[in-house]
């Protein structure tokens, strides 16, 4: 039999980390066994669901490289398919109608509360002849669940559970308006979809049994279940909004990349060995729903920002370039063939400093930036008289140095603080400031190297003119 699995998110919100780990989860089991991952919107929460919402999804799903197979399906267009199965259960006798009303059922739930017990329907009009059935009430569709005996489950993560089935009571499948509920929807869908493992947050797993039944109604072998702990903050609660949870585009826009997401997201619950940097294709082959822990797993910013580091330096220089040039043109830089020329030549030294694409962008800025660049206000206290009159010395011997590699700028250097009597230091912060605006950047020479003789010369006349406006924020 081959793998079918589904991600059926409901378009209420954004794709969270949460929903993105769920989907990964089930990507990986389908691609490491050769199998299928379907897409089901379940938008029949007409008021909460949003085109927006579903846009999201795709787009975050699309961004995370989580393709799926066929097209997705819409839940609610589905309704009347799942309508059909409640009626097929009544003629069979698998279900039946329920006339209670709402003050009925809320007088239900008081006795059981009362009493020490679950809240739960009564079963009272299971057995009762429906010509008893009170005027201008309409009935409800409710699974007649077995009540005695045990539903036990083989979850793939949480092990073997059990439930007694007195605890489940008679569910509702078609409400008294003929809409389907959230429990029928979902079981036909995974039936008719042909789903062979349910892979999804184990908030989930007390609606497993109830599931268990209905498919049993249906005459459908029920699917393998596996139930992954949820996420939680750094701080051991719920993963929630309290805790920055974000939608999957924001972590996009710190500038995260999607494979770094990926292997983030993978090792939220899921370990091989004691492997941390994992690319996509190692996990494929490793994927291994035995691997996925019974204990909540803990988002950790720091963690996913180190590994995007990792996965930042292994991009082709190539890439990174037209990865940070949007955001390079969205702060107002114009990426010309000379600038990309500087991009490409100090991508290494650049990469090799930063976390994200954001913090590559801006680090990368001072490459594109034209004359006179900006000092950022902290960097320009370097610039004092005696070390602008300096740097317009460094600026004359520099315009005649054969070769302009980085052995020969350094060894000219060294030899005017040696000359004046002045530490190499005390040179070459002002020299650093002067030709990236910064007290931090790329090793000195080598950005020399990259910004060339002219530039070289003309950025150190700027600076001892004092021709570079001031900044304000550290870039
Ligand atoms: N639509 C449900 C949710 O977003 C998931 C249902 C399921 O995976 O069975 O929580």
């Amino acid at each position: 039999m081959s793998v079918i699995v589904r991600f059926a998110p409901s378009p209420t919100g954004y794709l969270h980390i949460g929903g993105a780990r769920t989907a990964l989860f089930n990507w990986l089991f389908a691609r490491s066994k050769g199998g299928k991952f379907l897409l089901r919107i379940e938008d029949t929460d007409r008021a909460r669901s949003t085109e927006d919402a579903i846009q999201k999804i795709f787009q975050g799903l699309e961004w995370l490289g989580l393709d799926w197979d066929e097209e997705p399906v819409f839940q609610f267009a589905r309704a009347a398919r799942h309508a059909e199965v409640a009626h097929r259960l009544l003629a069979e006798g698998k279900a039946y109608r329920c006339w209670s009303t709402p003050e009925e059922l809320e007088a239900m739930r008081a006795k059981a509360r009362a009493e020490g017990r679950q809240p739960r329907y009564d079963g009272t009009w299971r057995d009762r002849d429906p010509s008893l059935a009170p005027a201008g009430v309409d009935p409800v569709i409710r699974l007649k669940m077995p009540q005695t005996g045990e539903t036990t489950v083989q979850d793939m993560v949480q092990g073997e559970v059990t439930v007694a089935n007195i605890q489940l009571d008679d569910m509702v499948l078609l409400r008294g308006d003929g809409t389907p509920t959230y429990m029928l929807s979902v079981v036909v869908d995974d039936a008719d979809m042909g789903i062979t493992h349910v892979i999804r947050g184990d908030d989930h797993l007390t609606n497993t049994f109830r599931q268990v039944q209905l498919y049993r109604a249906m005459g459908a072998e029920p699917p393998t279940f596996g139930h992954i702990p949820l996420i939680h903050g750094p701080d051991g609660a719920k993963l929630s909004k309290r805790h920055g949870a974000l939608g999957i585009e924001a972590y996009r826009d710190m500038g995260m990349l999607p494979e770094a997401m990926r292997n983030y997201l993978m090792r939220l619950g899921w370990s091989h060995g004691d492997a941390d940097v994992i690319s996509t294709e190692d996990a494929i082959r490793w994927f291994d729903m035995a691997q996925v822990g019974r204990s909540p797993s803990r988002f950790d910013m720091q963690k996913l920002t180190s590994l995007n580091a990792h996965w930042l330096r292994a991009r082709a220089d190539e890439g990174l370039i037209g990865l940070i040039r949007p955001i390079l043109e969205g702060a107002g830089f114009t990426l010309d063939e000379a600038g990309t020329a500087r991009l490409q030549a100090g991508m290494g030294g650049l990469k090799a400093r930063c976390r994200t694409l954001v913090e590559l962008a801006e680090a990368a800025a001072f490459y594109v930036e034209p004359r006179p660049i900006r000092i950022a206000s902290d960097a320009a206290k370097l610039l004092d008289p005696a070390a602008r009159e300096r740097l317009g010395a460094v600026a004359a011997r520099l315009a005649a140095v054969e070769p302009f590699d980085e052995a020969t700028l350094e060894a000219e250097c060294r030899a005017y603080a040696t000359e004046i009597g002045l530490g190499f230091g005390k040179l070459a912060q002002p020299l650093r400031v002067a030709l990236t605006g910064s007290t931090v950047s790329p090793g000195l020479f080598e950005v020399m190297v990259v910004l060339g003789r002219d530039e070289v010369g003309a950025r150190l006349e700027d600076a001892a003119a004092g021709r570079n406006p001031e900044k304000n924020s550290r870039r």
